[in-house]
């Protein structure tokens, strides 16, 4: 993730979840403001975006081949996307259950995910916007993978038992519109899966107080956990204030720590993080990770 966005003339002022226009600025990180919405809790990078600023933000993502995204991908980021998988499968009510289940992963990346999907016993679809990626994918798992945005799939409604969006939904421009085309991708019973950073992780919470105590002069830790890619923070209230809004109801939902293989950062911080992690467990702090299996209401 090198590559800065390209930013619109107008910057985001609303709400990316509920359009309010009560925000506030929260913290100021190099260039990039972080708002919180008044109305709904949400946190969100005050950048505007045009469906041809996404693209090109992703287009670098391919340059990396297998070693961009879902990198850092030990046995324990394994075993626990294994578990999420196996969750999904638990909670699909669909009639059809002599077919492999249809999975379809938005944001697929190297395609990490769908492999043990497919090791699972899925038959598996991806989408992502980086075309590069695309077609490794394609290639390495000879599967369809859709290059283009999630509300342009042609494809026929309720087609899909499982969809996931594992780091995703924090990179959406537009979260309620990518997540109604959801709506209308998943059969009614089938799951639907979010991994996404949780704004109310103890990290989080402890790295805002360190920044204003030190008025922002000690700023690393907010520089890792709030940077340009990102363009929403969820809290607990805003993504289920997502969910709510396009059509979903939450079946299961906990929050749960970054596996520390995946966190971008020097032994010695991982050192500090690991201590954070064990001081958050004993308190039931909330973890870094929303991990949430929604699907539609009825
Ligand atoms: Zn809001």
């Amino acid at each position: 993730m090198t590559q800065a966005p390209a930013k619109a003339s107008r910057p985001q002022l609303v709400c990316r979840v509920c359009s309010s226009s009560n925000t506030h600025l929260m913290v100021e990180v190099e260039s990039n403001q972080v708002l919180r919405c008044q109305a709904c809790g949400h946190v969100f990078l005050n950048v505007a975006h045009t469906a041809e600023s996404i693209s090109t933000l992703y287009e670098d993502y391919g340059q990396q081949g297998e070693n961009q995204y879902f990198s850092g991908m030990d046995a324990q980021v394994l075993s626990n996307i294994d578990g999420y998988l196996r969750r999904a499968q638990e909670l699909v009510e669909v009639d059809e259950t002599d077919q492999p289940l249809r999975l379809l992963d938005i944001g697929c990346g190297n395609g990490g995910l769908m492999q043990r999907a497919q090791q699972l016993g899925f038959a598996v679809e991806g989408v992502e916007i980086c075309q590069p990626l695309a077609q490794l994918v394609r290639d390495r798992l000879d599967c369809r993978v859709h290059g283009c945005f999630v509300e342009d799939l042609e494809v026929d409604d309720a087609s899909y038992d499982v969809i996931t969006m594992y780091d995703l939904v924090e990179h959406l421009a537009e979260p309620c519109v990518d997540l109604r085309a959801v709506h209308r991708l998943l059969k009614p019973g089938g799951v639907l899966f979010v991994l996404t950073p949780n704004d109310d992780a103890l990290v989080r919470t402890i790295s805002k107080q360190l920044y204003r105590f030190t008025r922002g002069r000690f700023n690393r830790p907010m520089k890792k956990l709030y940077y340009p890619d990102h363009l929403s923070y969820f809290t607990k209230q805003s993504l289920h204030e997502l969910f709510t809004r396009t059509g979903f109801e939450v079946l299961d939902w906990h929050t749960k720590n970054q596996e520390l293989g995946r966190l971008e950062i020097s032994w010695l911080e991982k050192i500090a993080v690991r201590a954070l992690f064990v001081a958050g467990d004993r308190l039931s702090a909330a973890g870094g990770k929303h991990i949430a299996y929604v699907r539609k209401a009825v």
